[in-house]
């Protein structure tokens, strides 16, 4: 049984007070609300993540992310935040590989392959992004960046390591644009990847991944997309800056 995960990515929102409040209400709304077994994952910007790790200590449906780590376990790399750092805060997933990192940052898949192995090594979660523009889609390239993605990045990691790692698939063109892949379309993608994992190492070990969907979902279209066989959950982006509708699309994972 996959574990099902639907994470907020808060992005670059929310100051201390804002952040807090909004994880209290969050926290309290699961408590009273939602009976399902499907883990939420609250991913602040770094400097909120000791606070939120403190708020949440009580609540088991909630657990903590960030959205970055270094690709270094310490050193002189002013600026940046170590995996090992993060555990120590509390910590235990990371995204790694957002299109914005890929984008705004230059982040290439080598470089997230390390990053990776960071987080692998401090006992952190993974998630990692994966997803094509619109300009490689209406190219109908997105296969191809997809297993290029998925292979240098991924594909050098044992089969035990691989079972420790989650994959978001965002179209990048779904990203905060309002436009969500339909249902069809991030099926299709979320069974190539199972594919891929499973040529690699085992259908076995396919079975098991969790494969997020990521790209403008919203209580409306949750749980449509969480009926599709091949999606395990949902990485949120601004439908998780607000309570109510953080925790419609979590409610919509039975
Ligand atoms: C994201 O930031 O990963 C994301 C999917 O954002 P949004 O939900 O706003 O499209």
């Amino acid at each position: 049984m996959r574990k099902k995960i639907i994470a907020g990515n808060w992005k670059m929102n929310k100051n201390l007070e804002e952040g807090m409040g909004l994880v209290s209400e969050i926290s309290n709304m699961l408590k009273d609300e939602y009976q399902g077994s499907a883990l939420a994952l609250i991913i602040p910007p770094f400097i909120h993540i000791n606070a939120v790790s403190k708020l949440i200590a009580d609540n088991s449906k909630l657990g903590l992310g960030a959205q970055n780590c270094s690709n270094h376990q310490s050193g002189a790399f002013t600026g940046e935040v170590s995996a090992e750092m993060l555990k120590s805060c509390g910590c235990t997933y990371v995204v790694i590989g957002h299109s914005e990192r890929r984008e705004y940052f230059n982040e290439n898949n080598a470089w997230l392959a390390q990053k990776i192995n960071a987080a692998l090594a401090s006992h952190l979660t993974p998630i990692y992004c994966c997803g094509e523009t619109l300009a490689e889609r209406e190219k109908e390239e997105h296969f191809t960046v997809l297993q290029k993605q998925i292979s240098e990045g991924l594909f050098h990691l044992s089969a035990a390591q691989i079972q420790h790692v989650v994959i978001a698939y965002e179209p990048v063109w779904a990203i905060g644009t309002g436009k969500t892949a339909s249902t069809a379309q991030a099926q299709e993608i979320h069974a190539f990847i199972r594919g891929l994992i499973a040529q690699k190492y085992s259908d076995a070990i396919a079975q098991e991944i969790t494969i997020q969907y990521g790209g403008s979902v919203k209580p409306e279209n949750a749980a449509e997309l969480f009926a599709a066989a091949d999606i395990d959950g949902a990485l949120v982006g601004g439908a998780a800056l607000q309570s109510r509708s953080f925790v419609d699309i979590i409610k919509a994972m039975a």
